[in-house]
């Protein structure tokens, strides 16, 4: 069966990028010259959690790789139809903090607000592949009751956009949010959490820098990175566009069994941030939901690397290892 031909990213819109991201796991199979012996495994996982991945970042996959570790993140397999002991279907009982349609407030001095439903890629390893987004799209009269609620507490000085994955909406609405919460006078910082410059690069265009960096509010960027594999060309001319801008950029990785649990590849990965003036935050535990077992590293293993992470780089570039909990009012540094 022939397939598409991958159009090139400059002549691409983020838009199309993202309407023509691969849904079929035999198309993904035939673009990476994979053997069909997978598909059976990969259609059963992808009933539990439908396969998205963006052109764009499929062509930084090594054809005829099944460990490659960019697609090990997003190739549905048989390992996730093991039910796991200790793993669940809302390991952070979001469903409780989740009070306010589209907004998570859980931690002090800081809201998280749900912006868009879906994202642009869907990891396998995501904490959020049982969330309830249908029940998460706010209207805009529902984002005004999130906008005074943060307005009548002036203990929220930062506001969080989050998802799904925020820069999968347009960035009219994006623009019209800003712009609200930039009347809230305690509001200092706006910080977007997003995967969306590393899966699609042009995303990054006029008018998202322009609500990004065109209010009083400072913005920082978490971008959502776990190989350095994924950093190419197009990512970096992105990032510089947002640096340019006085975007201040971090970035936040989750630890991932087979994808980045060597030394040398939390090292790759560190270094080429820092090449690309952004600073690693956080080193994630996999958060325990149910059909991602096979990505979890034991605690001890974990902190092993990390000490060796901080014995081998800078202290700068070690990002701080958490886990997150339910009910705690921060997330757990793991020492
Ligand atoms: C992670 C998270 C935050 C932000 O925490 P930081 O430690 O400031 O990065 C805020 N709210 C929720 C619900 C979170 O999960
Ligand atoms: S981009 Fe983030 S929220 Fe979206 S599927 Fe991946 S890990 Fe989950």
């Amino acid at each position: 069966m022939p397939t598409n031909p991958i159009p090139s990213a400059s002549i691409v819109t983020w838009q199309e990028a993202l309407i023509q991201a691969v849904r079929d796991p035999s198309e993904l199979l035939e673009l990476l010259e994979l053997p069909k012996s997978l598909l059976p495994q990969a259609q059963a996982a992808d009933r539990l959690f439908e396969l998205k991945v963006p052109r764009s970042f499929i062509k930084r996959m090594k054809k005829g790789d099944v460990n490659d570790p960019l697609l090990r993140q997003v190739l549905p397999l048989g390992h996730e139809l093991i039910e796991t002991d200790g793993f669940s279907h809302d390991p952070l009982a979001e469903a409780q903090s989740n009070h306010t349609k589209g907004m998570v407030h859980k931690y002090q001095g800081r809201v998280l607000l749900v912006v868009a439903p879906n994202c642009a890629v869907n990891c396998r390893y995501c904490f959020r592949r049982h969330f309830p987004y249908q029940d998460n799209n706010p209207s805009r009269q529902q984002w005004q009751a999130v906008f005074e609620q943060i307005a009548s507490d002036s203990s929220i000085a930062e506001v969080i956009f989050s998802g799904g994955d925020p820069l999968a909406s347009p960035d009219r609405q994006l623009q019209w949010m800003v712009e609200q919460l930039a009347q809230i006078p305690h509001l200092k910082r706006l910080r977007v959490h997003t995967r969306l410059p590393i899966v699609i690069p042009q995303r990054i265009t006029e008018s998202t820098l322009q609500w990004l960096t065109g209010s009083r509010l400072k913005p920082v960027m978490v971008i959502h990175s776990n190989h350095a594999n994924e950093l190419n060309g197009e990512v970096a001319s992105a990032l510089a566009q947002l640096q340019e801008h006085k975007v201040m950029l971090l970035n936040q990785a989750v630890l991932l069994k087979g994808v980045n649990d060597k030394l040398e590849t939390q090292i790759a990965l560190s270094e080429r941030l820092f090449e690309l003036d952004v600073l690693p935050y956080y080193l994630h535990l996999l958060d325990k939901v149910q059909g991602t077992a096979h990505f979890d590293l034991a605690e001890r293993e974990a902190l092993a690397l990390h000490q060796q992470m901080q014995a081998n780089l800078p202290g700068f570039l070690v990002p701080k290892l958490v886990r997150e909990e339910a009910g705690e009012s921060q997330k757990t540094l793991i020492w």
